[in-house]
C-alpha cells in the first residue's frame, strides 16, 4: 500500500508523454501527440496524448485513460503496480506500509516472477564479476568474443555457476518463493528435485520493452552439451512472438534515427551496440512475427533487414520482407559478404567501416530479391518470371497506394516490362490475396480484438443497467450530462453566493450543484455518476488549499512579470505617452496571462485526480467523461464560431440540471399511472382518486418547468 501523499506526489510528476513515449513513437499534431495505438493493430495512427489533460486515448479502439491506466492496460498491472513503476520512473520514493500476510499473498503472481529475474539477472551478473568461476570460464568467453566491459554491462551479460542448484539455492536463501522459480523456468523441479536450467551458461537477458526482466537466454561453454542455446519457457510474462531482443536499449536510438535495424542473433545486436550502432534489434533466431512487427512500427516507419551471405537462409527468410511491407513499413535490405553475419563482421571492421559499408550497401527489396532469385540466371526467361511474379506479390501487400506505384514503377525499369502491365497484374494479386482472406475469415463470426475485454469498457456506462426501471432509464442521458460538468468543470468558479454566516463567496460548479440537489433530495440513480459525485465532494477542501497555493505562486509570477516587463519598456520606449500605452498592455497581457494559468489549474486538477482515481468505477466513468464530445466539439469550432462550453456554463448546468428534474417528473408521472392502473383493475377506487391527485401536482409542477425552461428542448 502506497500512502496518500505519496500518491499525489506521484501523480504530480508524471507526464504523459514521456510515459507513453517509453512504448509509443509520438510525434506532435497542434496541442497533442499522436501515434499508433499500442492495444490494436493499425497503420496509420489514431492514439492520441494530451499533455494537459494527462489523457490518453485511441480513437479507433477506445483504450487509453490516464497514465496510470496507460500502464495498467499495456504492462498488465495492477493499480499499484502502476503507481510503484510510475514512481521508479520519476525517482520518487516510496513510503510503502508492511504488508498483511494476506495482501502478499494476493501480490500478484506476474509480479513476483519479474521480481524473481530480476534478481536471477543480478546473481548472474555478480556471479561473473565476483567469482573466479566466473571471471575465468564467462567474463574469459565474452572479452574472447570481443565485448568490453560497458556493453557487457548495458546488456546485463552474465554467468551461472556450473552447479546443479547454485540459483536455486540462492532463491530460497532469499526468502523467495520457489514456486516462481519454475514459473519463470529458472529452476526445473522433477522427482529428483530442483535444478538450475541454465547451469554453467552465459547469460542474456531479455528485457521487455519497459526494462523488465522477463527470460533469460543460456549458451553453453561446453563442447560435449547438445544445446547451445538454451532459453527460458514460454510463461504468462514471456510471449516469445512478441519480444524483440535489444529493444529496451535500442528504443531512443530508434526514434532518434528514425530507423531500426534488424538482425537474427543476441551477438549481433550485442556488436553493432559496439561498433555504435544503437539502433539494432533480434528476432532471436525465431521468424518474424507479426507481433515483433507491430513493435518495430510503433518506434520507426523504417526498417533494414540485415542478411547473413548464406543464398540458402535468405530465401527461407524473405517472406518476412512481404511481412514487413504488409505492415505499412517502408524495407531496405542489407546483404553481408559471404560467411559474414553482423557479429563477424562486425569484428573485422571498424565502426565507421561498417558504417560507411551499411549506407554503400543497402538496397531496397526489389533489387534485393532480384539479386537473389536471379543470381547467373538473368537470361533464363522462366525464372525471370517467376522472380518477376514473387515481387509483384511482394508490392501487391504494401498499404499505401502511392508506395506502390513508386514500386511497381521501378520494377518496371528494373525489368523492361511495360508499367501499365505490372499496375494490372498487382491488382490481380491484390483481389486474389483479398479473397483468400475472405474465405479464410469466415468461419470467425467475432473479431478478437473486439471480444476482448478492457479496463476502460469493463463496469462502466456502456453496459445496461439491469436492475434500472423502464421509468428510470429515461434518466440515464440527465444524470449523464451532469456528471460530465461536474467532472470537466467541477472546480470552475460559477457565481457568488452567501454562505450560512452571511458572508459572499464564490462557488464552484460542483458546490452549486451540491445545493440544487441537496434543495430538491436529488441524487443520482446511476452508481457510476453518483461515484464520480461524491468523490468531486470529497476534493473540494483539498482543491481549496491547492488553489490558495497555486494563488500564491501566480501572484508571485505576476508581480516578476511586471517588473521584467516595466524594466524592458523604460529601456526602450523613450516618451510618455508611448510608455503608458505599453505598460496598460503589459499589465493587460499578464493579467490574462495568470487568469489562463489559473483555469487550466482549475480544471486540470480535478480530472487528473479523478481520472487517476484508486476506484475502478470513478477513474474510467471520468475518463469517458472527459474524453467524450472532444471531436464533436473539434467540428463545431471547426464550422462555427460557436462559444466554448466553458464559457457557457451559466447558462448550460441550470438547464441540465432542470432538464433532469423533469425527467424525474416524468419518470414519477408514469410510474403513478402504472399503479393507477393496478389500482383500477383492482377496484380501489380510492387508491385511483388519491393516485390522480399526486399525478396531477407533478404535472401542475412540470408545467411551471416547461416555462422555465421556455421553448428549448433538452435532449443531453
Ligand atoms: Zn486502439
Amino acid at each position: 500500500m502506497i500512502d496518500r501523499e505519496t500518491v499525489d506526489k506521484i501523480l504530480n510528476a508524471v507526464d504523459i508523454v514521456d510515459v507513453v513515449s517509453d512504448f509509443v513513437h509520438l510525434r506532435r499534431r497542434g496541442a497533442n501527440y499522436i501515434g499508433l495505438c499500442p492495444f490494436h493493430n493499425e497503420k496509420t495512427p489514431s492514439f492520441s496524448v494530451s499533455r494537459s489533460k494527462g489523457i490518453c486515448k485511441c480513437f479507433s479502439c477506445g483504450k487509453g485513460g490516464s497514465a496510470v491506466n496507460f500502464i495498467m492496460e499495456h504492462e498488465q498491472m495492477s493499480y499499484y503496480e502502476a503507481l510503484k513503476y510510475l514512481a521508479k520512473k520519476y525517482h520518487i520514493e516510496i513510503k510503502e506500509r508492511e504488508l498483511t500476510d494476506k495482501e502478499k499473498q494476493e501480490q500478484s503472481e506476474r509480479e513476483n516472477m519479474l521480481v524473481i529475474n530480476e534478481f536471477a539477472m543480478k546473481q548472474f551478473e555478480d556471479n561473473m564479476y565476483n567469482t573466479d568461476e566466473g571471471r575465468n570460464i564467462g567474463l574469459s568467453y565474452f572479452y574472447e568474443r570481443g565485448f568490453n566491459d560497458s556493453i557487457i554491462k548495458k546488456f546485463h551479460l552474465g554467468y551461472s555457476m556450473d552447479s546443479s542448484t547454485a540459483l536455486y539455492d540462492a532463491i530460497k536463501k532469499h526468502g523467495f518463493n520457489p514456486h516462481f522459480a519454475i514459473e519463470t523456468g529458472l529452476c526445473i523441479h522433477n522427482e529428483r528435485g530442483y535444478y538450475d536450467r541454465f547451469k554453467g551458461r552465459v547469460m542474456f537477458p531479455v528485457l521487455n520493452i519497459a526494462g523488465k526482466v522477463i527470460a533469460f537466454g543460456g549458451r553453453t561453454l561446453k563442447k560435449e552439451d547438445r544445446a547451445k542455446y538454451v532459453n527460458s519457457p514460454e510463461s504468462i510474462i514471456y510471449k516469445k512472438s512478441n519480444e524483440l531482443y535489444g529493444l529496451y536499449q535500442a528504443k531512443r536510438g530508434i526514434v532518434n534515427k528514425d530507423k531500426c535495424f534488424l538482425v537474427e542473433g543476441y551477438t549481433d545486436v550485442l556488436s553493432m551496440h559496439q561498433a555504435g550502432i544503437d539502433n539494432v534489434v533480434a528476432s532471436s533466431g525465431t521468424s518474424l512475427t507479426e507481433g515483433q512487427i507491430r513493435m518495430i512500427h510503433r518506434f520507426t516507419d523504417n526498417i533494414t533487414v540485415l542478411y547473413d551471405g548464406d543464398a540458402a537462409g535468405i530465401k527461407a527468410s524473405l517472406r518476412g520482407i512481404d511481412m514487413l511491407l504488409a505492415e505499412g513499413l517502408n524495407v531496405k535490405v542489407l546483404l553481408l559478404p559471404d560467411g559474414d553475419d553482423p557479429d563477424s563482421f562486425a569484428k573485422k571492421h571498424s565502426a565507421t567501416e561498417f558504417q560507411d559499408y551499411i549506407s554503400a550497401h543497402e538496397t531496397d527489396f526489389i533489387r534485393f530479391k532480384t539479386t537473389i532469385l536471379l543470381e547467373g540466371l538473368e537470361d533464363d526467361p522462366i525464372k525471370r518470371a517467376a522472380a518477376i511474379s514473387d515481387i509483384v506479390k511482394s508490392i501487391s501487400v504494401i498499404p499505401s497506394n502511392i508506395t506502390r506505384a513508386v514500386y511497381t514503377k521501378e520494377c518496371s525499369d528494373k525489368f523492361g516490362i511495360e508499367e501499365k502491365v505490372l499496375v494490372s497484374e498487382v491488382a490481380k494479386a491484390i483481389r486474389k490475396a483479398k479473397s483468400t482472406k475472405e474465405q479464410q475469415n469466415k468461419p470467425e463470426p467475432q473479431e478478437p480484438d473486439k471480444a476482448e475485454n478492457t479496463i476502460l469498457n469493463a463496469a462502466v456506462t456502456k453496459t445496461p443497467n439491469t436492475k434500472q426501471s423502464p421509468a428510470e432509464k429515461i434518466l440515464q442521458p440527465f444524470e449523464h450530462e451532469v456528471a460530465r460538468y461536474i467532472a470537466k468543470y467541477g472546480m470552475y468558479e460559477f457565481c457568488d453566493a452567501y454562505d450560512n454566516s452571511g458572508n459572499n463567496k464564490t462557488m464552484t460548479v460542483i458546490e452549486y450543484i451540491n445545493t440544487e440537489l441537496e434543495n430538491d433530495s436529488m441524487t443520482f440513480s446511476f452508481p457510476e455518476f453518483k461515484a464520480i459525485y461524491d468523490k468531486t465532494l470529497s476534493l473540494i477542501s483539498e482543491y481549496h488549499t491547492e488553489k490558495e497555493k497555486k494563488e500564491e505562486e501566480l501572484a508571485d509570477m505576476k508581480k516578476q512579470l511586471e517588473a521584467e516587463g516595466i524594466e524592458h519598456i523604460r529601456n526602450t520606449v523613450d516618451n510618455i505617452d508611448g510608455i503608458q500605452r505599453e505598460e496598460a498592455a503589459l499589465y493587460d497581457k499578464i493579467d490574462k496571462q495568470i487568469a489562463s494559468e489559473l483555469t487550466s489549474f482549475q480544471s486540470s486538477f480535478l480530472e487528473r485526480r479523478l481520472c487517476s482515481d484508486e476506484n475502478d468505477i470513478v477513474r474510467n466513468t471520468a475518463i469517458e467523461l472527459v474524453t467524450e464530445k472532444e471531436q464533436l466539439s473539434k467540428i463545431h469550432t471547426k464550422f462555427s464560431s460557436i462559444t466554448p462550453e466553458s464559457e457557457r456554463l451559466n447558462e448550460l448546468i441550470p438547464t441540465a440540471i432542470l432538464g433532469w428534474k423533469d425527467a424525474i417528473l416524468t419518470s414519477g408521472i408514469r410510474k403513478i399511472q402504472e399503479q393507477m392502473k393496478e389500482a383500477a383493475k383492482a377496484g380501489d377506487l380510492q387508491r385511483v382518486q388519491e393516485l390522480l391527485a399526486t399525478q396531477n401536482s407533478l404535472k401542475s409542477l412540470q408545467q411551471q418547468f416547461a416555462k422555465l425552461l421556455g421553448d428549448r428542448v433538452i435532449i443531453p
